[in-house]
C-alpha cells in the first residue's frame, strides 16, 4: 500500500442500467423511449455542418432556453439547463443543499440522491414511504436542509397531484423543495404552475425519456430567477458551457415539435396500460404507473429469478437488490411488439 493511496477519494458510485446494442435484445432496463426523437431532430442532424464544431457553443444556450421558457410560459431567467437532469440535479444539490442540515428524501427513490450526498458531503435522512409505496407528505414535517423527491416517484411509478405537492410546500417554506419530474410527461401532474406561488420550488425535467434524447444529455430546472442565478453561479464556477452545440440544437428542435412529443407520449401510455393488463393476467401485481415503466411483483415467483430467466432470453429489465423492493421488477415500456415478446417470454419462464 502506497501512502498516497490513502489520499484518494473513496466513493460508491451510482450504477445505471446496463447498456448493450446486441442484436435481437429487448432492452427494457433504462427507461429509454422506444421511439425515435422528433423527425425535426433527424432533419437537423442531416443538415449539420461539422465545421461549426470548431467554435465554442453558445455559453447560455439562448435558443433552447427561449424555446423552453415559451413552452412552459415562464421567463427565460427561470430556465437553467445542463447535461442531462443528472447534471442539473447534482448542481442543485451544490447550490441549494449547503446548509449543513440533513436533506430529506424517500427511502425508496432515485438511487442517485444518496450518491450525490456522499460526493458533495450533504447530510441526508431517508423518510419511509407508506406501506402502499406512496409518499407520506407528513414525513417531511421536520427541520431539514431541503427536500427532494421525484413525482412520479421512481422506481415505484406512483404519482401525486398538485394538492399533494402544495401541501409539502406549505409545510416546507424555509428550505428548497426539488420536484424531480423525469417521468411527468407520461400522465403525471407537473408542479410547474406552483412556481408562481412558491419561490422555493425547483422543478427538474429531462429530455431523456419523453423526448427520446437520452443520448444527447439534456436536462433543465425551472425555478425563480433568484434560484436560477445561484445555479448559474455554481455551474460557471467549474464549467462555462451549458451544453454542446448538437444537444442545444436538437433540444430546441424537439421542444418546437409539440405534436410529435404528445403523440409519442400517448403511444407509450397506451402500451403501458396494455402491458400492465398482460402482466396482471400472468399473476403480477402491477402498481398504477404514471411513468414509462411498470413496477411489478409476482405472487409466486421471486423477482430476482424472473429477472435472471428473462436475461437468459435476451430481455433486459431492472432488478434492485434493496430493502423493501427486492421482490419487485422495474420494466420499461417498449414498443407493442417488445411488450408482446416480454409477455410471451414470461409465460414460458413462469
Ligand atoms: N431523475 C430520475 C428519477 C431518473 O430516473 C433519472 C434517470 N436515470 C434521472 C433523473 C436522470 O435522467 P437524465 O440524466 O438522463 O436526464
Amino acid at each position: 500500500m502506497k501512502l498516497w493511496q490513502d489520499k484518494l477519494r473513496k466513493i460508491d458510485p451510482y450504477v445505471p442500467g446496463e447498456q448493450s446494442d446486441a442484436p435481437g435484445l429487448v432492452k427494457l432496463n433504462a427507461n429509454e423511449n422506444p421511439y425515435p426523437p422528433s423527425p425535426r431532430v433527424q432533419e437537423l442532424l442531416r443538415g449539420a455542418c461539422a465545421a461549426d464544431f470548431r467554435r465554442y457553443p453558445d455559453a447560455n444556450g439562448s435558443n433552447l432556453r427561449r424555446a423552453l421558457a415559451k413552452h412552459f410560459g415562464l421567463g427565460e431567467d427561470q430556465v437553467f439547463m445542463g447535461n442531462g437532469s443528472d447534471d442539473v440535479l447534482a448542481l442543485c444539490f451544490q447550490a441549494f443543499f449547503a446548509s449543513g442540515q440533513p436533506i430529506l428524501f424517500p427511502d425508496i427513490t432515485y438511487s442517485f440522491y444518496p450518491v450525490w450526498c456522499d460526493l458533495l458531503r450533504v447530510p441526508f435522512e431517508r423518510v419511509p414511504l407508506q406501506d402502499d409505496f406512496r409518499i407520506d407528505p407528513r414525513s417531511f414535517d421536520r427541520p431539514n436542509g431541503g427536500v427532494i423527491f421525484p413525482n412520479p416517484n421512481a422506481p415505484t411509478s406512483l404519482g401525486e397531484g398538485p394538492g399533494f405537492i402544495e401541501d409539502i410546500l406549505q409545510h416546507n417554506q424555509d428550505c428548497i423543495v426539488i420536484v424531480d419530474e423525469a417521468y411527468v410527461d407520461f400522465g403525471g401532474v407537473s408542479s410547474v404552475p406552483l412556481l408562481e406561488k412558491y419561490g422555493n420550488l425547483v422543478v427538474v425535467q429531462t429530455m431523456s425519456k419523453s423526448r427520446s434524447l437520452a443520448g444527447l444529455r439534456i436536462g433543465y430546472a425551472l425555478c425563480a430567477p433568484e434560484l436560477c442565478a445561484v445555479l448559474d453561479a455554481v455551474k460557471n464556477s467549474y464549467n462555462s458551457y451549458t451544453m454542446d452545440m448538437l444537444a442545444l440544437a436538437c433540444g430546441t428542435a424537439s421542444v418546437e415539435d409539440d405534436a410529435y412529443f404528445r403523440e409519442t407520449c400517448a403511444k407509450v401510455v397506451a402500451t403501458r396500460e396494455r402491458a400492465a393488463k398482460q402482466l396482471r393476467g400472468l399473476g403480477f401485481t402491477v402498481l398504477p404507473s404514471q411513468t414509462n415503466f411498470l413496477f411489478a411483483t409476482h405472487e409466486k415467483h421471486a423477482a430476482r429469478a424472473i429477472f435472471e430467466a428473462l436475461r437468459e432470453k435476451d430481455i433486459f429489465i431492472r432488478y434492485f437488490n434493496a430493502p423493501r423492493i427486492d421482490n419487485y421488477l422495474r420494466i420499461t415500456v417498449g414498443t407493442e411488439e417488445e411488450m408482446d415478446r416480454l409477455a410471451a417470454a414470461l409465460q414460458e419462464v413462469l
